[in-house]
């Protein structure tokens, strides 16, 4: 059996690195920033692409290509590069294909961090974006393509809206256009959804959240499904010769994988942010468990929902995964296995009965994070929407009464009594 035909949680377990004959069992951390050649030949030929090999770790490190490896195979890719954060992956994903002039179609319900990098700082840099809600039809989309669109992007499931992608519908609109549509997997790692499957053409994620799953390491990654046909007129950047490269062209030289080859060679040359060797190493070490997780992870998260939507001082929930939801039927379809460990909710008394709970809670901690084993939670209004009126929270999807629960893998009925005994208080 080849290893490529494992199932995802053998592939977890055990894919992106193969131990020699008396080698080490775990995947060794290579802590260096460089490599020792014998001739200058040697180095000089890999400076051209002409053969493969490390030479400089802002390049290619072996313990971060180990763990590029893995997730390129869990999602089921030719390709993956692996970043210094989430941020960085969103940033490369766009710009390795769109430059001042360009344009994007993004889905309204992405993170803030994302958001705030399309709307201000790519703006700034010249590429327009277009944002479009998840629920607009086929025709909407597609209203919003111009000639000088390069891509569609989207959330699987959105932080912190948790608006599930309609997946087939923009990977439709975006394949008749000429257009690759990129997706962002953090929340459903590739054991609750593949997005390959359904029409994406690039995943990214913050492996900071669920495939490191301990809280230990921020990083990204950027994977490529291949067999896109980027010659179709709309990216010469990846066709024509690049000049950087003596001449190189990306679709010529590597035809499996050119954005990827071009994400590497120009993007992680030139803006320097590769994931470091440690951080690869303990997010591979998180990804052996990422089944065994989100399993406990999305039961807990059911049974939590349930327990909040019949609970006396709850106001409202939301959590795909729950019949009540809207996003019910599309969570069933991509999701099938479960709807991830995150939901939002609102108590009877808003804003201020909330901040109250959370003061109170024992087990469950106040933190800027989500997706790891640590039950968590967050106020987006008065933390990472702070700036923001009780108005503008509303636009940008936050009410001001929303906590974010990060569901860990503690006892359930120990997080649900710590849940009670703070919202009584
Ligand atoms: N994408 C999503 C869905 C996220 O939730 C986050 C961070 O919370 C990011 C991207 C950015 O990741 P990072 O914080 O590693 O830069």
């Amino acid at each position: 059996m080849e290893k490529k035909d494992f199932r995802i949680e053998t592939l977890a377990v055990q894919g992106g690195y193969t131990p020699e004959n008396g080698g080490p069992r775990i995947t060794p951390i290579v802590q260096s920033t460089t490599y020792k050649y014998d001739d200058v030949q040697s180095v000089a030929d890999l400076f051209d692409l002409k053969r493969a090999g490390y030479f400089y770790t802002r390049l290619a490190n072996p313990t971060v290509d180990a763990l590029g490896r893995k997730l390129a195979a869990m999602e089921g890719g030719v390709g993956c590069v692996c970043t210094g954060s989430g941020q960085a992956a969103s940033t490369l994903s766009v710009t390795n294909i769109a430059r001042c002039g360009d344009h994007i179609v993004s889905c309204a319900t992405i993170y803030g961090g994302t958001f705030s990098l399309f709307s201000n700082t790519l703006k700034k840099s010249g590429i327009e974006f277009t944002f479009v809600q998840p629920d607009a039809t086929e025709a909407e989309i597609q209203a919003a393509i111009r000639p000088n669109t390069k891509a569609i992007f989207g959330e699987t499931l959105a932080n912190p809206a948790l608006a599930v992608l309609d997946i087939e519908k923009f990977a439709k609109v975006a394949h008749a256009n000429g257009l690759p549509l990129i997706v962002d997997n953090t929340f459903p790692p590739p054991y609750l959804c593949q997005p390959f499957k359904w029409g994406a053409d690039i995943v990214i994620h913050a492996t900071t959240k669920y495939l490191d799953g301990h809280a230990t390491s921020v990083g990204g990654a950027v994977i490529e499904k291949g067999g896109f046909d980027w010659t179709n007129g709309k990216f010469p950047d990846l066709v024509e010769p690049d000049e950087s490269y003596h001449g190189l062209s990306y679709v010529k030289n590597f035809p499996q994988s050119p954005y990827t080859a071009k994400l590497v060679a120009q993007g992680i040359r030139d803006y320097g942010n590769i994931m470091a060797p440690m951080n690869a190493f303990l997010t591979m070490l998180g990804t052996e468990t990422l089944h065994v997780r989100m399993e406990r992870h999305c039961a807990n998260a059911l049974e939590m929902a349930r327990f909040l939507e019949s609970h006396p001082c709850v106001a409202w929930v939301n959590y795909p995964g729950l019949k009540s939801s809207p996003q019910y039927d599309l969570a069933q379809k991509y999701m099938p296995k479960g709807a991830s460990g995150v939901l939002t909710f609102g108590l009877k008394g808003g804003r201020a009965a909330g901040e109250k709970a959370m003061n109170h809670l024992k087990l469950a901690a106040i933190v800027v994070h989500v997706a790891d084993v640590r039950t968590c939670v967050l106020h987006p209004a008065s933390m990472t929407h702070r700036q923001l009126s009780d108005a503008d929270l509303v636009a940008a999807g936050v009410s001001p009464d929303l906590i974010r629960l990060s569901v860990g893998i503690e006892n359930i009925e120990d997080l649900k009594a710590d849940f009670d005994q703070a919202m009584r208080a």
